[in-house]
């Protein structure tokens, strides 16, 4: 409910080639997987398999608030976004 006000998009990184690099979809801005600084998005809800490999997230756009769903993860791209676990 909470979240209902924020814009949310999908994005399927299985369509996305070479460095998986993508615009936000409302603002633009260059979403990077191997951008760990968080100063563009940050990685939010991270969703792994029992086999430890990423299955989806959100990146949330710091430049517009918009929420991201991130999906379609298979093993050329398992390397990419920072998952830490707590
Ligand atoms: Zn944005």
């Amino acid at each position: 409910m909470a979240e209902s006000t924020k814009p949310h998009y999908v994005k399927d990184v299985s369509k996305l080639e070479g460095s998986g690099i993508f615009p936000c979809p409302k603002c633009g801005v260059e979403i990077n997987p191997r951008d760990f600084s968080e100063e563009i998005y940050k990685v939010r809800n991270p969703q792994t398999t029992k086999y430890d490999e990423l299955k989806k997230l959100t990146a949330e756009c710091l430049k517009c608030g918009a929420q991201i769903d991130i999906n379609g993860f298979n093993k050329q791209r398992k390397e990419a976004f920072k998952v830490t676990r707590s």
